[in-house]
């Protein structure tokens, strides 16, 4: 019998789900509050879903210090939402970075648009705050192929991952980097997602 996945139930709506697929808290020894992504640090953790709007209820009902039995610092909704958003961040970031040193990013918008025209893409990245009419001619494109986008980091970001000046655009090449990516945006794209009724 393969064993079941342990289970934990969130602080704010109390729903229980595989401990995995939920966002884990521990406490720091002076006593504040630390997320913990990777679900590796030691300790007792406390669980929330991986939803700004349950991070956000558990903190403004003091369910962290309830969860931890005392006291505890850096529990405001905000500053664990900030912590958070840039954790799932810098994920996205450290796998796009694994993917350009596989030689698996194509970068520059006519690289792209060749790369999107020609197939071979699996994902296209699209900087914040590229041009709305230049943001617009890659939806489309990747539309009409199939190729999915995600809307994350300003152009000097982007390309600062690449070790590169500004990018608008850049996309992943079909590979393994898609799906490990695709995940991490997934969250992203989940945690920030009002609660649906
Ligand atoms: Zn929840």
């Amino acid at each position: 019998m393969p064993k079941a996945n342990p289970q934990r139930s969130c602080l704010a709506c109390r729903e229980v789900k595989d401990k995995g697929s939920l966002l884990r808290f521990v406490l720091a020894p002076d006593r504040t509050v630390v997320p913990d992504l990777q679900q590796k640090l030691p300790g007792r953790g406390v669980y929330t879903c991986m939803k700004g709007s349950c991070l956000r209820l558990a903190a403004q009902k003091k369910q962290f210090s309830r969860g931890f039995k005392g006291e505890v610092l850096g529990a405001e909704a905000e500053s664990l939402t900030r912590q958070v958003t840039e954790k799932l961040e810098e994920r996205i970031a450290s796998y796009l970075c694994l993917a350009n040193k596989g030689g698996k990013i194509v970068s520059g918008s006519d690289q792209v648009m060749d790369k999107l025209k020609k197939g071979g893409a699996g994902l296209l990245f699209i900087a914040t705050d590229i041009s709305v009419d230049i943001g617009e001619k890659f939806r489309g494109v990747a539309r009409l192929k199939g190729v999915p986008c995600v809307a994350l980091f300003s152009k000097e970001r982007l390309g600062g991952l690449l070790g590169k000046e500004l990018r608008s655009v850049l996309a992943v090449s079909d590979s393994g980097f898609v799906g490990s990516i695709s995940l991490e945006t997934e969250k992203y794209r989940n945690f920030f997602e009002e609660e649906r009724k």
